[in-house]
C-alpha cells in the first residue's frame, strides 16, 4: 500500500470519494431514502423529489416535473438515482449534481435533467432548513423586494383578448401575454386551438395551424391592443415555435411597432441560427429558451447577445445549480432572465423560480399561474402575488410542505381529454397541408 492512499485512508476519505464538509458545527446528513411524489390536481402531472436524510425531521423537496413523460421520471429517480446518492452526504450539491449528471454517460436529455433537479433542488431545500434560512440567502440573499409577473390573457375573439387583458390590469397586473383564436385553426394558447383541446374542425383527427393565417391575426390584436389597453402596459407573446424561420424574421420586425416587453420562442431550438438575422432587421425585444436541456443551447445565444430574456424550464436545466450558473453568465452579457413559469411546474418549482428572480441582478420577469384550491390542498407556503409582484414566503428552504395524502387523492390518468388519452403526452399539430410541425 502506497503511502499515499494510506494518508486518504486514515482521513476517511477511501470509503467515500465525494466531499465531506459538515457546515459550521453541525454533523453531515447522509441521503437515507429517495421517493416520488406523484400527483395532478390542476390535471397536470406533477412530479416532486423528496430525499429523506438520517437526520430527524430533515429532509427536501424539488421540483422533476416534465409532464408529458412524467412516468419515466418517475423510474429514473427510482431506479437510476436513488441507488446512486443513497448513503451520500448531502452538502456538496455541485459535487453530487456533476455526479449524478455523469451517471448516465449520455446526458442533458429532459427525463434524466428533470430527474436530477429533482434531486438537486430537494438538497438546496434540506441545506436551507440545516440553515435555518430561506434558499435565496445562500445565494448571496435578495437583490430586490419581489419579482414582476405576467399572465395570460386569450379570447378566441380579439375583443375577448382585451377583455381580459383590461380585468387582470384592474387586478394589479403590470405586463399580460396575449393571444387569440384564429378561425379555423388550432391557436397555441388561445380557447379552441390550445394543447388537449379540439380545433373543432371534425373532418381531420388532428389540429391545423396556418401560420400566415396567425401572423396576421396575430398583427391585428397587438395593433388593437395598443389602441385600447394604451402605452404602458407590458404586451408579451408566445409564437410557441409555429412559423418558419423566414416567417419569424419578417414576424418580428413587423411587431416592432408594438413595442412588446418580449416576443417568445420565434424560432425552434433547431433553428436558433436565425436570430443573427432577426436582431439585424429589429429591435423586438426577444426570449427563448422553454425547450432548452443543455448549456450547448444557450451558451451561444447569451455569448453573442442574441436574445434579451433566457426563459429555461428549471427543472428541465437540470435544477438550481444549473439554473443559477446560466443566470450568472446571462448577467455577464445583458441578458435577462423570465424562467418559464406555466402550469406544469410544481409549486417547489415556482419557488425555486422565484428564488432565482429575486437573487439576480439580471431577472427580468415571471411567468405565473396561480394555484387552484386542490393544489393548495396539497402544497402550502406558494409564493404571494400583490399588485403585480410575487413575493417568496420567508421560511426556511423552499417554504413549502407538502400533504402526501392530498396528493394521492389527485393520481396520473385523472386528468381529463387528450392529456389522458395520451397519457400526459404532448399532441399534435399540422399545417394545412398534413404537414406535422414543431409546436
Ligand atoms: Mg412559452
Amino acid at each position: 500500500m502506497s503511502r499515499r492512499l494510506r494518508r486518504r485512508e486514515f482521513l476517511g476519505m477511501a470509503a467515500a470519494p465525494l466531499l465531506q464538509v459538515p457546515l459550521r458545527g453541525m454533523a453531515t446528513p447522509k441521503i437515507k431514502d429517495v421517493s416520488v411524489i406523484t400527483t395532478a390536481p390542476a390535471g397536470v402531472r406533477l412530479i416532486v423529489v423528496k430525499v429523506t436524510t438520517d437526520q430527524d425531521g430533515l429532509y427536501g423537496y424539488g421540483c422533476a416535473t416534465f409532464t408529458q413523460r412524467a412516468d419515466l421520471v418517475v423510474e429514473a429517480v427510482n431506479r437510476y438515482l436513488k441507488p446512486l446518492v443513497l448513503g451520500r452526504p448531502t452538502d456538496a450539491i455541485g459535487d453530487l449534481w456533476s455526479a449524478m449528471y455523469n451517471s448516465s454517460y449520455w446526458r442533458n436529455g429532459p427525463v434524466l435533467n428533470n430527474a436530477i433537479s429533482g434531486v438537486d433542488q430537494a438538497l438546496w431545500d434540506i441545506k436551507g432548513r440545516q440553515a435555518g434560512m430561506p434558499v435565496y440567502e445562500l445565494l448571496g440573499g435578495k437583490c430586490r423586494r419581489a419579482a414582476m409577473i405576467y399572465t395570460h390573457a386569450a379570447g378566441r375573439e380579439i375583443n375577448e383578448t382585451i377583455d381580459q387583458a383590461r380585468k387582470l390590469m384592474s387586478g394589479g397586473a403590470k405586463a399580460v401575454r396575449l393571444q387569440v383564436g384564429i378561425p379555423g385553426n388550432a391557436a397555441y394558447g388561445a380557447p379552441g386551438g390550445g394543447q388537449g383541446q379540439s380545433s373543432g374542425n371534425t373532418t381531420q383527427e388532428d389540429p391545423t395551424f396556418d401560420p400566415d393565417a396567425y401572423v396576421r391575426r396575430t398583427l391585428q390584436l397587438f395593433e388593437a391592443a395598443r389602441k385600447e389597453l394604451g402605452p404602458e402596459i407590458y404586451l408579451l407573446h408566445d409564437v410557441h415555435e409555429r412559423v418558419p424561420p423566414r416567417t419569424a424574421v419578417q414576424f418580428a420586425k413587423d411587431m416592432e411597432q408594438y413595442r412588446l416587453f418580449f416576443l417568445e420562442d420565434l424560432l425552434s431550438p433547431e433553428d436558433i441560427q436565425y436570430f443573427h438575422q432577426i436582431r439585424a432587421h429589429c429591435t423586438t425585444p426577444l426570449a427563448m429558451g422553454e425547450l432548452f436541456n443543455s448549456p450547448h443551447e444557450w451558451k451561444m445565444l447569451i455569448r453573442e447577445s442574441l436574445i434579451d430574456y433566457i426563459r429555461v424550464h428549471v427543472s428541465q436545466s437540470g435544477g438550481l445549480t444549473p439554473a443559477w450558473k446560466m443566470a450568472v453568465m446571462a448577467n455577464e452579457f445583458n441578458v435577462r432572465t423570465a424562467w418559464h413559469g406555466p402550469g406544469d411546474v410544481s409549486p417547489i418549482g415556482h419557488c425555486a423560480n422565484v428564488t432565482l428572480d429575486l437573487v439576480s441582478p439580471n431577472f427580468g420577469i415571471q411567468e405565473w399561474t396561480f394555484p387552484n384550491d386542490h393544489i393548495q390542498e396539497i402544497f402550502t407556503g406558494y409564493p404571494v402575488v400583490r399588485d403585480g409582484y410575487v413575493y417568496a414566503n420567508e421560511k426556511p428552504g423552499w417554504g413549502i410542505e407538502i400533504n402526501e395524502t392530498a396528493a394521492a387523492k389527485y393520481p396520473f390518468g385523472s386528468e381529463r381529454g387528450e392529456r389522458k388519452k395520451l397519457n400526459g403526452g404532448w399532441g399534435i399539430v399540422r399545417t394545412p397541408d398534413g404537414t406535422v410541425i414543431n409546436q
